[in-house]
């Protein structure tokens, strides 16, 4: 069954200033079109598009909250830290998002490498095409493997070679998440836990996870995203409540390709979680 409903706010959107399919500008478009009036870019590991999206935002009427998604890494398990508020320009932040880039570009040869001795042909050119910094993330490489006819479709290029556990993972030194929460408050953002259920973690681990957040200073958990099943809405609910944190909404949204998942689109929040929102300074408002 289908729970998700048209929203005034996403908090949780990509483009190719990371490993989205839209231009900044286009995806505030999408936002628009779709009837949303409050929206955050939060691409991985970078900021890049925010002053694109600033402009489209004001021509299109509506509201961009500045974002970005920190890549980190809690034991064995690759985790997300979005950014919403965040000031671009802090210099702390730049310069830890520049690692953070540099990180990408010796993994994406180190991930080629891999690809190259399971005896694949050589697409990380073609990867590096059109991705920032030409430094392909790993939904690059899926689209160069479909591109080259290794893969029918990009999730088969994960689920083969680029997921954890298959032959092209490669295993990155990121941030712990505390860090990632110390910079984006740096930046004067909120800290946000992207997608508790996509880590695969048991449930006592997944709640050490977010008391180990909520400890160094995050504050929000993303409660819906979409295609968000009720059962795990309702569990991060309860520990929005046990931990004191405020909850997040955000589509996740990558771009056309993946039809089910549409911009401005998720599940209610819960009503007894209490909305990021107002800790960045935004009301409520009608879609
Ligand atoms: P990276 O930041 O390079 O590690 O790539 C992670 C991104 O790959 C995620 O943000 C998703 O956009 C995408 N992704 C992760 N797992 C899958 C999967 N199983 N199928 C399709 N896309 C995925
Ligand atoms: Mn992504
Ligand atoms: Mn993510
Ligand atoms: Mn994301």
């Amino acid at each position: 069954m289908n729970h998700n409903l048209p929203s005034w706010i996403d908090l949780h959107r990509h483009s190719t200033a990371s490993d989205g399919e839209l231009a900044a500008a286009a995806l505030m478009d999408a936002a628009a079109d779709a009837g949303v009036r409050v929206a955050a870019l939060t691409d991985h590991d970078s900021v890049a598009g925010l002053a694109e999206a600033r402009a489209a935002a004001a021509q299109r009427g509506l509201q961009l909250v500045n974002g970005v998604e920190i890549s980190c890494r809690s034991d064995a398990h690759d985790i997300h830290v979005v950014g919403l508020g965040i000031d671009p320009e802090c210099p702390l932040l730049q310069e830890r998002l520049g690692a953070q880039m540099e990180r990408r570009r010796q993994r994406a040869q180190q991930i080629a490498q891999r690809l190259a001795k399971l005896g694949l042909p050589d697409v990380l050119a073609q990867a590096a095409e059109g991705a920032p910094q030409g430094i392909p993330a790993r939904p690059h490489f899926a689209r160069a493997l479909v591109a080259a006819g290794v893969c029918r479709q990009e999730k088969d290029a994960f689920a083969k070679y680029l997921a954890q556990g298959k032959p092209a993972y490669v295993k990155t030194e990121w941030p712990g998440v505390e860090e990632a929460v110390a910079w984006i408050r740096a930046a004067g953002g909120i800290a946000v836990l992207a997608h508790p259920h996509r880590y695969k973690m048991t449930r006592t681990r997944l709640e050490r996870l977010i008391r180990q957040f909520a400890e160094a200073g995050g504050q929000a958990l993303e409660v819906v995203s979409a295609n968000q099943d009720p059962a795990s809405v309702r569990q991060l609910a309860g520990f929005c409540t046990r931990y004191q944190l405020t909850a997040s909404q955000g589509s996740d949204y990558h771009g056309p390709s993946m039809r089910w998942v549409q911009v401005g689109r998720m599940p209610a929040l819960p009503s007894e979680c209490r909305p990021v929102w107002p800790l960045l300074g935004i009301q409520e408002l009608s879609a």
